[in-house]
């Protein structure tokens, strides 16, 4: 049985000066302590700028299944603590979602929770299948009726459809399916947890006080005050019960292909994912940038809070003094609002201000993580400029993004990216920067190696195309049509 307290909570909100791409998810799973909900509550928190659409726990007391998902952000929903008590049990997973496979609705919201032959079943997912869409319509064909737009419904009915035990159920379904996902199951006695053979989303395994713990990055445990055990490997799966953990690698092996954006932008930097600590990742990308595009000039400062890692370490690198030349406003919540009056780059404003003392008469170096559109950098270049900087030289901590992202991650249209239609002189001149140096793939290579991050096991697909498993034609072209009507909602922002 499962008791659904499932509500909608606000418009979605899509911030149109925030030219980044977005992580589709982040998950927890808890098992084996009385408060399982409050620790997947403090999980989601953590996990929060891996999705802010919607939030959303189930947790299972051995009988019966409870679930409250809802629009909007972890603490708007679950901050209650009337709600956590509607949530009883030892065992809960829970997830935040930015939709990319799937529409901004309440439906696709996560865990999705169900009841089947086999009893209570509920599963969150991170990352998105390339071969949904034809595997949906098989299903479709079949009789089987969808509820949600959500790629992860499918493995939902995959499961139901099958044989034996869950985990049976479970590899056989996550067997028929293709591309990225990290995924938490539970059932009425068991917390399983998977990864796809190539692992382009990172998953971590914790233990607090002799309960099991899984998340999408270890900043999930470091709030619940649990220890970093290890990273699940690629392809294997994790069945935690009253008798402990056991491991396997049902599937047939694959090269792996952990997403490098995770380093560049997604992860949070005080986690750590891949086995690496994603700051010094961040930091040693800075240092390449710096000796592959070094610049004549009086300080280096960064577009907060994404670029300051890779700041860093073009300081470290370069020599130039750090500065804070942007000042973000930390407080900037949601809001619908705008002034009346026509106040120019009031979005990015809103968020940045320029340090006027800082800039003043300056050469600076301006640090950022990646460029998508080009737009809210064009805007901030313009409000660095009026406040009286001499040149600014744009740096950017990747290669150009070039190509959409099929694993899970919310990109524009091909056609919207700027790495894709202009070349970096002409972004420079869009940007109206003094110059414009990107980081090489082979500089990301480089660093990686040097941090015996085997190179050779990421994905780069975002930068050079090269898709590791290449999506469904019917995959592709939803995806394209999903990714438009988020823009619309960024237009109507
Ligand atoms: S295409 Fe880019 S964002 Fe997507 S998984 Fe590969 S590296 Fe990550």
């Amino acid at each position: 049985m499962t008791h659904d307290e499932a509500r909608f909570a606000g418009p979605i909100w899509h911030d149109p000066d925030d030219d980044h791409m977005h992580d589709e998810c982040g998950i927890v799973g808890v098992f084996g302590h009385p408060e399982a909900s409050t620790f997947a509550y403090l999980g989601l928190h953590a996990l929060q700028h891996r999705g802010q659409e919607s939030a959303g726990i189930v947790s299972h007391d051995g009988n019966v299944s409870f679930a409250h998902r809802a629009m909007g952000l972890v603490n708007e929903n679950f901050g209650d603590p009337k709600v956590l008590k509607q949530l009883p049990g030892h065992a809960a997973i829970g997830q935040v979602r930015y939709s990319t496979a799937g529409g901004s609705r309440l439906k696709n919201a996560q865990p999705i929770a169900m009841d089947y032959t086999r009893g209570a079943l509920a599963l969150a997912h991170n990352g998105n299948f390339v071969n949904a869409f034809s595997m949906r319509a098989k299903l479709e064909s079949e009789g089987s009726i969808f509820q949600s737009d959500s790629d992860t419904e499918v493995v939902a009915h995959l499961i139901a459809k099958g044989e034996g035990g869950p985990e049976e159920r479970i590899v056989a379904a996550l067997g028929q399916m293709r591309g990225a996902y990290s995924m938490v199951f539970l059932t009425e006695n068991r917390l399983v947890a998977a990864r796809d053979p190539r692992g382009w989303r990172p998953l971590i395994l914790g233990q607090y006080e002799g309960a099991w713990i899984v998340a999408s990055e270890t900043c999930a445990f470091d709030l619940i005050g649990a220890e970093y055990l290890r990273e699940i490997a690629p392809g294997e799966v994790l069945v935690i019960d009253k008798d402990g953990v056991r491991s396997s690698m049902p599937f047939p092996k694959a090269e792996p292909r952990l997403c490098v954006f995770e380093f560049v932008y997604f992860a949070r930097p005080d986690s750590r994912i891949f086995n690496q600590d994603v700051h010094a990742i961040r930091q040693a990308f800075g240092r390449e940038l710096a000796r592959e595009h070094p610049a004549d000039a009086d300080l280096v400062m960064a577009v907060p809070d994404s670029g300051l890692p890779a700041t860093i370490g073009f300081g470290h690198e370069s020599g130039l003094p750090f500065d804070m030349g942007l000042i973000r406003s930390h407080y900037t919540g949601r809001t619908f609002i705008e002034p009346t009056q026509d106040i120019r780059l009031f979005g990015v404003r809103r968020k940045l201000n320029p340090n006027r003392a800082v800039l003043r008469g300056k050469r600076v170096v301006m640090v950022d993580d990646s460029i998508v559109r080009g737009n809210t950098m064009r805007k901030i270049m313009t409000m660095v400029r009026e406040a009286g900087a001499k040149e600014i030289h744009v740096r950017i901590s990747s290669p150009p993004v070039t190509w959409p992202c099929y694993y899970g991650i919310d990109t524009p249209t091909r056609e919207e990216l700027i790495g894709a239609n202009k070349t970096p002189h002409e972004i420079a001149e869009f940007l109206g920067a003094d110059s414009l140096g990107y980081l090489s793939i082979d500089g990301m290579k480089r660093v990686l190696n040097a941090h015996q991050a085997q190179a050779g096991h990421y994905c780069y697909a975002c930068f050079n195309g090269d898709y590791p498993e290449p999506p469904d034609t019917e995959n592709h072209r939803r995806q394209m049509h999903l990714f438009q009507a988020n823009e619309a909602n960024v237009e109507k922002g």
